[in-house]
């Protein structure tokens, strides 16, 4: 379908745009055009300026909406940021995005009520026993676990990789939960529940309520308490039942908590918690953080980069360890996993791909200013 030509200098709003008020001055905008958001009312009153008007006119109408103006670079850097976004007519979403699924408030108001007994230190100290009955059942079980996961390969590998693949999807949707559950208890809205382009399924979360240094670590840590009971119930119903289909289950979730759950890369939830429960910054590049900061001493930034490198150490230990095992096992299952490895890659990086073969690119100015969190 053919749609008018984005003029960067003249840019048109989106017509039909619906948009809801939240807590804390967010609105909440959805469209079949881009993917839904949450932004501040400044950056929505700013979206619902551009009706064709050009850079000068726009600099004047958003020095009476801030209260304080914009070079021309930087207004021309957030309408970049924006048409990346599509929500101009003429433009389109550069990262893959999202598509709603329906509201997600039904769901999380029934869940987030039980908040009041999962955000406490009594339930922290439940969750670290079932994680460690976690790695006891995984070590009592751990031949049986290599040598399911060595007969499932064999006898359907192409089957067991799409599998490995799928049956995450329904459980990190349930972490996703668990997160969105703790910023609804705390007041926040989680408006939609959306299928990504990959086919993963995540809420958006009006996270601006997590103020405080409790509600942002149990924000955190909440989708990965989700995943603690859910490997523990897989690991019970393994330890009486190792049929293929419980092995396809538990196969994911236990990769995930070997080698990625304490992760200090790719922002990880990890990552980010042991940085609010210190009260430091999430580092922007961990592996140039962890290379340039190691000296002793006991404030929290070395406390940080010990737990960075310990965490760094376990997991190319495991890492290193699945490897050997896999190898004298069955390496079939190594070579599966680099497939899934690239499939994954090649998932997440399809829409762009097809962009870039079909689309022409926007031409913009290459400036980066941040006009409001989304
Ligand atoms: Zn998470």
């Amino acid at each position: 379908m053919a749609e008018q030509q984005f003029d960067p200098n003249r840019p048109v709003c989106r017509s039909g745009i619906v948009a809801k008020e939240l807590v804390n001055g967010m609105i909440y905008i959805r469209h079949p055009r881009f993917s839904s958001r949450i932004v501040n009312r400044e950056t929505w009153g700013f979206i619902q300026m551009c009706d064709g008007r050009d850079l000068d006119q726009l600099i004047i109408g958003v020095a009476e909406l801030l209260g304080f103006s914009l070079t021309k670079e930087q207004l021309s850097s957030s309408i970049r940021e924006f048409a990346e976004n599509g929500v101009f007519i003429g433009t389109g979403e550069r990262s893959p995005r999202s598509y709603r699924i329906c509201n997600a408030m039904p769901l999380i108001t029934k869940l987030s009520p039980s908040l009041k007994w999962l955000a406490t230190r009594w339930f922290a100290i439940l969750t670290a026993i079932a994680y460690l009955t976690c790695i006891a059942l995984l070590v009592f079980d751990w031949t049986r676990f290599i040598e399911a996961v060595v007969s499932a390969v064999r006898q359907h590998p192409i089957q067991t990789l799409f599998l490995y693949y799928l049956t995450f999807i329904p459980i990190a949707f349930l972490h996703e939960l668990g997160h969105a559950s703790v910023a609804n208890f705390y007041g926040g809205e989680v408006p939609e529940i959306v299928i990504g382009s990959s086919g993963n399924l995540a809420v958006i979360t009006n996270m601006t309520v997590l103020k405080d240094r409790r509600a942002k670590i149990w924000y955190l840590s909440m989708g990965t308490v989700v995943d603690v009971f859910i490997w523990l119930a897989l690991l019970v119903t393994f330890h009486y039942n190792n049929s293929y289909i419980v092995v396809v289950f538990l196969l994911p979730q236990t990769i995930y908590f070997l080698i990625y759950v304490y992760s200090i890369f790719k922002n990880s939830d990890f990552l980010k918690a042991v940085c609010a429960a210190l009260n430091e910054p999430v580092p922007a590049r961990p592996w140039k953080f962890i290379k340039d900061s190691w000296m002793p001493g006991s404030s929290a930034k070395s406390k940080l980069v010990w737990i960075m490198t310990v965490s760094l150490t376990v997991k190319l230990v495991i890492t290193a360890f699945l490897i050997i095992t896999f190898m004298f096992k069955e390496p079939m299952v190594l070579v599966l996993y680099l497939i899934y490895r690239v499939m994954v890659l090649a998932i997440g990086r399809w829409p762009s791909w097809w962009r870039r073969l079909f689309r022409t690119n926007l031409d913009l100015p290459n400036v980066d200013l941040k006009p409001g969190r989304t």
